[in-house]
């Protein structure tokens, strides 16, 4: 693209994740004309990035160029330009470089960063998180090269699995007794760590990373015990930080993220957010910020169509989902074990709907193996709110077939 400097735009977004390219979507809706400029920090523009750790491995028709979000027809995408400042009275944005570009109206879509452990700087270590995160797996990860992983959250799981059905070697160290136990309830958790267990992944549990040394084909991670697991790859997935620091040093305001009104407005005028960054108050549950594509995707979009005139309310509940060998889950609001649960299985316990309970009030419901079912789930979660459902009248509100 030519140089960006002193130019102007109807729209700008800054990120170049999937709340982007859905804004750019929503914009579209109401405005075909305006110029749109989406400015990426990452190589790649936008993807679907459920794809990086799921069907990308898991469909061997899938490719990466399938989960490309943006055509060039839709906006303006500039890519490695991570944006260094905005000034919310000046209307402008500053792209690394110096350029800077003036806006009618902007979007903060900045999404998250993973968090880092202190290990060896080298591309056999992955925070994984991007397409090129991708590419760099897919080189490393042969048949014959052992993975392992680190935590035992949504990464640290879903590419335990799909590599092992890949046919790699996994070993998978997290900081708790069962696989994703501070999801599940321990029924479930049980399920999943024996699933792990009897399709090969080695599970080093109750560990934490304490050191890891480099040699020329693989790195070797030392655990808490002392002992040390060598791969050829190390997928390290230990949760996000929202990116809120262009917010910050702007004078916008933040509380766990970007807080945004009902429309997704920051606290600067003609600035919105949306996606993993944005701190907004959801209908059923409260202030809060999902880092699920659901959100990233729907959040996105009512921003774009905000921005582009609409004034409408974003009053979505999300919901998300995960694949793990044979099981697969969708589910809405908040999945801590630690809160009160109700468990209701299917006869045959090939599936079951939990219910995660706060003070009597359902914050969340886990669909394992139950599909098609999340609005269901949501209206429970409503009527529960409004005092309509009681505990005790929870099983069978959401059948498990
Ligand atoms: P995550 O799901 O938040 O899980 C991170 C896990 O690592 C947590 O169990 C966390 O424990 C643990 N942890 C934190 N610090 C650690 C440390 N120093 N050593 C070992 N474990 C540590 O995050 P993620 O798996 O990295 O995923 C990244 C983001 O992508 C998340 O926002 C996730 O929601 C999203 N994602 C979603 C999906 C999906 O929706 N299916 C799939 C992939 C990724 P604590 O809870 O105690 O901090």
């Amino acid at each position: 693209m030519a140089d960006l400097d002193g130019k102007n735009y109807d729209y700008v977004i800054v990120g170049g994740g999937v709340a982007a390219a859905a804004a750019v979507g929503g914009i579209r809706e109401l405005d075909e004309n305006g110029s749109v400029l989406v400015l990426g920090a990452e190589p790649d523009g936008p993807v679907y990035r459920p794809d990086l750790s799921k069907k990308l491995w898991l469909d061997e028709d899938a490719t990466l160029e399938q989960s490309r979000l943006l055509d060039g027809q839709q906006a303006d995408l500039q890519t490695s330009s991570p944006v260094t400042a905005i000034d919310p009275g000046a209307h402008t944005v500053t792209v690394q470089g110096g350029a800077t570009v003036t806006y009618g109206k902007l979007l903060l879509a900045t999404g998250s960063s993973p968090r880092t452990l202190d290990l060896p700087d080298t591309d056999r270590v992955i925070y994984y998180r991007t397409a090129a995160d991708y590419r760099r797996l897919r080189d490393l990860a042969g048949k014959d090269t052992p993975v392992t992983t680190v935590g035992g959250g949504y990464i640290g799981a879903e590419i335990s699995s799909a590599l092992t059905q890949n046919g790699a070697k996994v070993t998978m160290i997290f900081d708790e007794d069962l696989v994703q136990q501070r999801l599940f309830p321990t029924s479930i958790a049980e399920l999943i760590t024996k699933e792990f267990t009897d399709r090969g992944v080695r599970l080093l549990t109750g560990e934490t990373v304490a050191d890891g040394k480099l040699a020329d084909e693989s790195v070797a991670i030392q655990v808490g015990d002392g002992s040390s697991v060598e791969a050829g790859a190390v997928v390290v997935g230990i949760g996000v930080t929202p990116n809120v620091q262009l917010a910050e040093a702007a004078g916008i305001g933040t509380d766990n993220g970007v807080v945004v009104d009902d429309r997704l407005r920051t606290s600067a005028t003609d600035v919105y957010a949306a996606g993993d960054v944005a701190n907004y108050d959801d209908p059923l549950l409260g202030r809060r910020r999902v880092e699920h594509v659901d959100n990233a995707e729907a959040m996105g979009k009512q921003a774009g169509r905000n921005m582009a005139g609409a004034d409408e309310a974003y009053d979505y509940t999300p919901i998300f989902w995960s694949d793990l060998f044979d099981f697969g889950y969708e589910a809405v609001g908040r999945l801590d074990s630690r809160l009160d649960t109700v468990e209701d299985w299917k006869d045959d316990t090939s599936a079951a709907v939990v219910f995660y309970l706060d003070e009597g009030v359902v914050q969340g419901v886990l669909l394992w193996n139950v599909w098609d079912s999340t609005d269901k789930a949501r209206d429970v979660m409503a009527r529960s709110r409004a005092g309509e459902l009681t505990r005790d009248q929870l099983p069978g509100a959401i059948p498990t077939s």
